[in-house]
């Protein structure tokens, strides 16, 4: 079964009005666990739209979302929202981590918040931040960390309680090649050891090329290849 399926998608701003946009028009989509897929399009083509929309941030005008084969279309607010806290991480261009708490914090701060006892979230953040290279910067500020460290502390943070689900919007927009390779890098091995499904939005090609698979968002509609 899928963990995310996107089914028929429209999506319209300002209907009616005359400055109204078709942004999605039948998007179709599936991404299986483990599997690491680019989505890929030019800026203003609605990568955001479809993040919001998969990641139950917004919801669409028609077709149905469904994580881990739960249809969440015409649910109410409330599953909507637990379902996005229990199953789905974003990382987002900007990492928006808390400067008042260290690299660790940050990742025990959302488990303690699900109810996961500290010393469990503890064992649990500190091998997320070893599996991307950062535990050396446990007990550091954010404005202590490079933009990269910062970005792999973000990625910790989203999967802090092991969602089925990630998705990024341009998670490394703001790095030089380099270490966008190393974010990515961190992030596609965690994706395929750990089963995770990812949907990550970027215009890096090179990136996308290292990913399982490549879709391409055009005229509101989703295209492999
Ligand atoms: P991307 O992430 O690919 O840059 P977006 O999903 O942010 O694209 O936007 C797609 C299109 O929809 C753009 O033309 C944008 O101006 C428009 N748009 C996005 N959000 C809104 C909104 N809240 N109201 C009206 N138009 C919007
Ligand atoms: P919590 O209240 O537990 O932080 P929320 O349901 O508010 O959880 O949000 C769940 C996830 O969705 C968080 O990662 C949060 O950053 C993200 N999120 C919430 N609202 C928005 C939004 N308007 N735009 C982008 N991301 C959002």
């Amino acid at each position: 079964d899928a963990v995310l399926r996107l089914d028929g998608i429209q999506k319209r701003y300002n209907p009616g009005k005359p400055n109204e946009v078709t942004v999605l028009d039948g998007a179709q989509l599936s991404v299986g666990a483990g599997q690491v897929t680019a989505l890929v399009a030019p800026s203003g083509a609605g990568k955001s739209t479809l993040l919001h929309i998969a990641g139950l941030l917004d919801t669409a005008d028609a077709g149905e979302v469904a994580i881990l084969g739960d249809i969440m279309s015409g649910k109410s607010d409330r599953a909507r929202t637990r379902a996005r806290r229990e199953r789905i991480g974003f990382v987002y261009q900007f990492h928006h981590l808390l400067p008042e708490f260290t690299a660790i914090e940050n990742v025990v701060l959302p488990q303690l918040a699900a109810g996961v006892a500290s010393s469990v979230a503890e064992q649990r953040a500190l091998e997320l931040l070893d599996r991307v290279g950062v535990a050396h910067r446990a007990a550091h500020r954010p404005g202590e960390l490079s933009g990269g460290e910062q970005q792999r502390v973000a990625v910790c943070r989203a999967l802090a309680n092991a969602p089925a689900l990630l998705l990024a919007d341009e998670p490394t927009g703001n790095l030089d090649p380099a270490t966008s390779d190393q974010v990515f890098g961190a992030l596609i091995e965690l994706a395929r050891d750990t089963g995770l499904a990812a949907l990550i939005a970027t215009h890096n090609m090179d990136l996308a090329a290292r990913m399982d698979r490549t879709v391409h968002l055009r005229d509101g509609k989703l295209e492999d290849g």
